[in-house]
């Protein structure tokens, strides 16, 4: 599988300098907490910098202390060190007000031994409007240095530029800027909102596996501290082939791995969260193990949560050549869920990516069927049809008739059809109707509610 996630951004430095008000500036959010607390930010911030045709992933960390004396700050500096590990290029946000401090000649020296990418930032520069307050800074041995006021929008679309320049990128000359000197677009405006997606299954399916398989990095650092990180549970957005996706609930599955305490228990609570929180689901079953009770646990919430499901089977590598899996799962799955039978089910390994290219291409295609909108007069033929070739039965002697409806809800498609006697259609004609419904529509994958209600 070929995979492209845009490129990485970390911005590194100490508690306090200004990173997550530089952080919310670029990416727009509020997501990173501000706070004069120092340290405040503590968990690595997953941002989205959009700049014309060019995605940019941002990650904020949570500081840098050179002496570190408790726990926290420990973790804090381990993440710095990982963020400027996996990072594309970093932006070394130093305090212009506050001069050059021995942390940050310590943070310069890690960073001109990684050799990466460094842009430094001297920040809260907006009393001292030209560049000579930055100048000092020439004094850590990185360049370029560029002066910015992260809370008054100064200096960062020079910022901007000099990222996409490092980054060997070309700015698109059509870009219009607003008031604040920020791209007009919007920095961190969707036009199409990524995919959620939930890798749910039971403990030792190989959920952790497939996410690192998927993000395409072996290492994520997860706190263990209770309470001390903000959860950002999600992934950033990634993208493979050309569409962008959220992996829903990583870290807590990664967290939840190192929990032994009620493990069982605690995997299918928070299999259930995640679900609730996505578009689309991968349920991954263990091809050694069969379909758990927790398995049907899982799959029956599927069903009530309104995501899309994809039934996946790991560990493929494991069975025997010559025997059908696949078709011994699809029919276990058939009898003891039924309304899962239009979900794909797909084999892999995650441990040597066999079939693992397949699952982004499925996800996509759920998710536009959980999204499905159909127009009403389109709804109101296929109602018609369908009731036409295959009347409602009668119930007492008297006819039963579907009057007209509409789709009322995406995610998953919800629709309400009007009745003379609601009460009166029956669980088979329901099927019935939903079959021929998925039959005209692509819809696999993607639960449907069908309402119906008397009057109107
Ligand atoms: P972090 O710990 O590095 O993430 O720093 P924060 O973003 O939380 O900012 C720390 C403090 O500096 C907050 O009180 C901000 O309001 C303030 N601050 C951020 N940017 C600027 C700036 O450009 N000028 C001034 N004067 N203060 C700023
Ligand atoms: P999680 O608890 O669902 O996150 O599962 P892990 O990803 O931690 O995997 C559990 C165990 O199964 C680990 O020892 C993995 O190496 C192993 N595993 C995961 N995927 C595969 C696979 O496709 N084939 C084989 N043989 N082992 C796998």
């Amino acid at each position: 599988m070929t995979l492209l996630p845009p490129p990485l951004i970390a911005l590194v430095g100490r508690p306090n300098v200004g990173k997550s008000t530089l952080f919310n500036r670029l990416t727009r959010t509020r997501d990173a907490l501000v706070d004069n607390t120092p340290g405040l930010t503590r968990d690595r911030q997953y941002g989205v910098i959009k700049r014309g045709d060019n995605p940019y992933r941002l990650v904020d960390t949570g500081g840098y202390e050179a002496d570190p004396q408790e726990s926290i700050v420990h973790l804090i500096r381990e993440q710095t060190i990982v963020a400027m590990e996996e990072a594309d290029l970093v932006v070394f946000v130093v305090d212009g007000a506050a001069g050059i401090a021995a942390d940050d000649l310590e943070i310069a020296e890690k960073l001109r031994i990684s050799g990466k990418p460094v842009i430094v930032a001297v920040n809260k520069t907006e009393k001292r409007l030209d560049e000579r307050s930055a100048v000092m800074f020439y004094e850590l041995g990185l360049d370029p240095v560029a002066p910015i006021s992260a809370s008054q929008g100064i200096g960062v679309m020079d910022l901007l530029d000099l990222l996409e320049e490092k980054l060997g990128r070309i700015v698109p000359p059509e870009l219009e800027l607003d008031e604040e000197g920020l791209p007009k677009e919007g920095l961190a405006e969707e036009e199409k909102t990524p995919t959620r997606l939930a890798i749910v299954g039971c403990p030792n399916a190989g959920k952790s596996s497939l996410i690192n398989r998927l993000l395409g990095e072996h290492r994520m650092l997860v706190s263990e501290i209770a309470g001390a990180t903000r959860d950002s549970v999600d992934s950033p957005p990634i993208t493979i082939g050309g569409e962008e996706f959220i992996l829903v609930d990583t870290a807590g599955i990664r967290r939840k791995a190192r929990v032994s305490l009620r493990v069982e228990k605690y995997a299918a609570i928070a299999a259930l969260k995640a679900m609730d929180r996505a578009d689309v689901a991968i349920m991954l079953l263990d091809a050694e193990r069969g379909i758990t009770d927790q398995d049907k646990r899982i799959a029956s919430h599927a069903v009530e949560s309104g995501c899309g499901l994809i039934i996946v089977v790991n560990k493929w590598d494991l069975m025997p050549r010559g025997r059908d899996v696949l078709k011994e799962f699809r029919t276990e799955i058939d009898i003891e869920f039924p309304r899962l039978s239009h979900c794909p089910i797909q084999m892999i390994s995650a441990k040597s990516g066999f079939g693992v290219d397949k699952l982004m291409p499925l996800a996509t295609k759920i998710s536009r069927a959980v999204k499905m909108r159909i127009s009403t007069g389109e709804f109101n033929r296929w109602l018609e049809g369908a009731t036409e070739r295959n009347p409602p039965p009668r119930a007492g002697g008297k006819p039963v008739k579907m009057r007209y409806g509409s789709q009322v809800k995406v995610s998953p498609p919800t629709f309400v059809i009007f009745a003379n006697r609601p009460e009166k259609v029956g669980d088979a004609y329901k099927r019935y109707l939903e079959n021929q419904l998925r039959a005209a529509y692509p819809l696999d994958g993607a639960p449907l509610r069908l309402i119906f209600r008397g009057g109107a």
